[in-house]
């Protein structure tokens, strides 16, 4: 699991900034649900060698009456849910009473989490005394960035991470990447249990799918106790294979938790689709597709996990409208015509048994072993029906491709030249390892490798 950094401030103070800065080219996820009055994007971020999550919780005046109401509930939410709390404020502003509500409302959190102020902005001012405002306000540390430029941002990651490092392992990466590849081959995927997320926006049907899929099956079921940003986990078995779905409606905690926006957590699931072998993504057929499931599939996919598509409520629907609703998918789905697209009803079973086919077939795709010899082989095969352009006048010679890891699977390619091919090229690459390789719901990632 990811730690969770979630950013707050008042408007302006450079939140965007910052979370651009940590996310990079990253897609961020913007959640888009009814009932959210504020921008709020949550993105994974990775600088520094620092893995986390990162949730921009959209402007906080704190000026108007009372913080609670200014803060929407799933701003409160997003802050509750997460191990880091950076509270932003702007060095050229001097303390604002907008920073001072905030401050009180995160002095009450200060028990719970971890709470650290940034001064932003520090750059081409006497940062010093600038900060010294800050002070009377600060909630133990008082750190000064620019988040414009990177200033001071390593450090204040490094402060903020330390005290995680025994909870969360996975935040620095690059420890140990090598004896992880070791460690997959060793593992039999087959022995162990398919951990399968049900995510999807509030209301699609994850609760009715989770149901029905549980009806179908005889379950124990353990509710362990936790936050609003855990999950349940539910051991089950469906044709000798064992599963462990993680359920982040809440399917057993329902009755509790009233209005479904409410219980909809984006926290809850990235965390679920981190830690998923394989994504099953619900979209609403009746609202077709939207960009909040583009976004889910693209984070998905950026975390290298496998998925199926399960549009739902497919019962009820004129021929007509089902053939517009597949022309639409059609067109906005085209980035992963990987994936398998099934049409369901989770509130009367129709075409759920396949699901599984298809979280099988990935799982299969995700975690094949192949060999040096035939990964080499399709590489040449690819390699002579489509050359490799000139770099600086010279040909790019691949000469041999091995397994890099699995799940996703990593293909390494090593060869002259090769971190120079043209993004055009390496696409036309893992296309062509997909089709030989039959991979299917899975993202595949091609490294190359220079002799040095
Ligand atoms: P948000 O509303 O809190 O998300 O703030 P933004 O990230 O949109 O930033 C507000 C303004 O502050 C923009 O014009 C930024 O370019 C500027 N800004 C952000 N970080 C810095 C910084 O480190 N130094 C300076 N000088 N300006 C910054
Ligand atoms: P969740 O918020 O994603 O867990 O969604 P729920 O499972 O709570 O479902 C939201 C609403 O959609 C409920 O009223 C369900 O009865 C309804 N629903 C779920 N699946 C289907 C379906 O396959 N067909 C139809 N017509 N309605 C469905």
């Amino acid at each position: 699991m990811l730690p969770v950094v979630a950013l707050v401030g008042r408007p302006n103070v450079g939140k965007s900034t910052l979370f651009n800065r940590l996310t990079r080219s990253r897609d961020a996820l913007v959640a888009d649900f009814p009932g959210l009055t504020r921008d709020r994007k949550y993105g994974q971020a990775n600088y520094d060698g620092y893995q986390f999550i990162v949730v921009d919780t959209g402007g906080i005046h704190g000026d108007e009456e009372g913080i609670d109401e200014v803060m929407a509930k799933q701003s409160l939410q997003a802050i509750e849910e997460a191990d880091v709390v950076l509270f932003l404020v702007d060095a050229r502003d001097g303390v604002t009473v907008g920073d001072q509500a905030i401050a009180e409302h995160l002095r009450k959190q200060q028990q719970q989490k971890k709470v650290y102020m940034v001064c932003n902005k520090i750059d081409g001012i006497d940062s010093q005394s600038a900060m010294a405002d800050f002070y009377s306000i600060a909630l133990g540390s008082l750190y000064g960035i620019a988040a414009a430029h990177g200033r001071g941002v390593e450090q204040l990651l490094e402060s903020c991470f330390k005290p995680l490092a025994d909870d969360y392992p996975e935040v620095i990466v690059g420890q140990g990447e090598v004896s992880e590849d070791l460690a997959h081959d060793e593992i039999d995927y087959d022995a162990l249990p398919l951990k399968l997320a049900i995510v999807g926006r509030p209301n699609v049907g994850k609760s009715t799918l989770t149901n029905r899929i549980l009806g179908e099956e005889r379950v124990v079921v353990y509710d362990l106790p936790g936050t609003t940003r855990d999950s349940v986990y539910i051991p089950m078995q469906r044709d000798e294979r064992e599963y462990i779905l993680i359920d982040t409606a809440g399917v057993r905690r329902r009755g509790r938790i009233d209005e479904s926006i409410e219980k909809y957590s984006v926290v809850k699931t990235l965390q679920a689709i981190e830690e998923a072998n394989v994504v099953l993504i619900i979209i609403d057929a009746r609202e077709t597709i939207t960009d909040q499931d583009l976004n889910l599939i693209g984070f998905a996919l950026n975390a290298g996990r496998s998925i199926v598509i399960a549009v739902n409520k497919w019962d009820g629907l004129s021929n007509d409208h089902k053939e517009e609703i597949k022309r639409e998918l059609d067109r906005r789905l085209g980035f992963v015509d990987f994936a398998r697209l099934h049409f369901i009803s989770a509130l009367h079973g129709t075409g759920v048994g396949h699901l599984f086919e298809s979280v099988e077939e990935a799982y299969a795709s995700a975690t094949r072993r192949v060999s040096t010899a035939k990964l080499t082989q399709i590489m040449e095969m690819a390699q002579e029906e489509h050359q490799p352009p000139l770099v600086s006048g010279r040909r790019v010679k691949l000469k041999y491709a091995h397994a890099g890891g699995y799940n996703p699977p990593r293909i390494v390619i090593h060869g002259s030249q090769v971190t120079k091919l043209p993004g055009s090229y390496q696409r036309y690459l893992i296309n062509y390892f997909r089709k030989a390789l039959g991979v299917m719901g899975t993202p595949i990632k091609v490294e190359f490798r220079e002799p040095t």
